[in-house]
C-alpha cells in the first residue's frame, strides 16, 4: 500500500473506533457515557503536527478540532486564521485523545482518555514521516512526545523551550501551555511567553506553511 493509501486507512481506522465505548481499560464503570467521535487530522503533506489534548464537548458536536475560544487563542499564538489553521497541507491536528471523555464531578473536562495513545498515538506518528515540528499542547502531549526529557512541571517544561527546539531532536518540538481560559493567570505570571517563545513560533509556522 503506498504512504497516503495507509494514512487514510488509518484515518478510517481511528474515525471507526469505539473501544471506550465497548472496552473500556477499567471495565464497565469507564465505559465512555456517549457515542465516540475521534476528531484528528491526519495529514500527508503538513509540517506542523499539533499534539493536543482531548476534545471539548463543543468540538465533539461540531467534528471541528480547537472550534473553541481555546482554538482562538491557539490561532492568535501561531499567527494563522482559520484557514490555514484548517488546511491539512498546513497543520496535522492529533490529540491525545481522540474522543471527548466526558466531565468530572466538578464539571471539568476529564483527562484524555487512557485507552487512546497506546492504541493510535505511535502509529499516527509513524504515518507522517515528513512532520518537522509538534507542537505539545498542554502537560499530556508534552509527557509522550517528551518523555524523561519533560521536566518536572509544565511551567518548567515549556519555559525551557528552546532546549527542546533548538536540539537535534527530529522533528523538533515545542512544549505550549493548554489555549485554555484556565491558564489566563498562567500567562499573566509568564510575561516571557508571549515576548519571547511567541515569536519564535509564528516565525517558525510562517516558514513550515509557505
Ligand atoms: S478515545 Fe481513542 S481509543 Fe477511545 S474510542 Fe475514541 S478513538 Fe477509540
Amino acid at each position: 500500500m503506498a504512504w497516503e493509501e495507509e494514512l487514510q486507512a488509518l484515518g478510517k481506522a481511528i474515525a471507526a473506533c469505539r473501544v471506550c465505548r465497548d472496552q473500556p481499560l477499567r471495565g464497565e464503570t469507564d465505559r465512555l457515557p456517549h457515542e465516540p467521535r475521534p476528531v484528528a487530522v491526519l495529514s500527508a503533506t503538513a509540517r506542523i503536527l499539533i499534539a493536543g489534548q482531548a476534545p471539548g464537548l463543543r468540538v465533539h458536536e461540531s467534528g471541528l478540532p480547537f472550534n473553541d475560544a481555546s482554538g482562538d487563542r491557539l490561532r492568535q499564538w501561531l499567527g494563522v486564521d482559520r484557514d490555514s489553521f484548517y488546511n491539512p497541507d498546513h497543520f496535522a491536528i492529533v490529540p491525545m485523545g481522540f474522543c471527548f471523555p466526558g466531565y468530572d464531578a466538578a464539571g471539568s473536562d476529564l483527562p484524555p482518555r487512557r485507552e487512546c495513545a497506546p492504541l493510535w498515538r505511535q502509529k499516527a506518528v509513524d504515518a507522517m514521516p515528513q512532520i518537522e515540528l509538534v507542537l505539545t499542547v498542554g502537560q499530556y502531549a508534552q509527557a509522550w512526545h517528551l518523555g524523561p526529557a519533560r521536566m518536572a512541571s509544565m511551567t518548567e517544561t515549556v519555559s525551557q523551550w528552546r532546549r527542546y527546539l533548538l536540539t537535534n531532536r527530529s522533528p523538533a518540538v515545542l512544549p505550549l501551555p493548554h489555549p485554555s481560559w484556565r491558564n489566563s493567570g498562567w500567562l499573566k505570571r509568564n510575561p516571557w511567553f508571549e515576548a519571547e517563545l511567541l515569536p519564535v513560533l509564528r516565525e517558525r509556522v510562517k516558514i513550515l506553511v509557505s
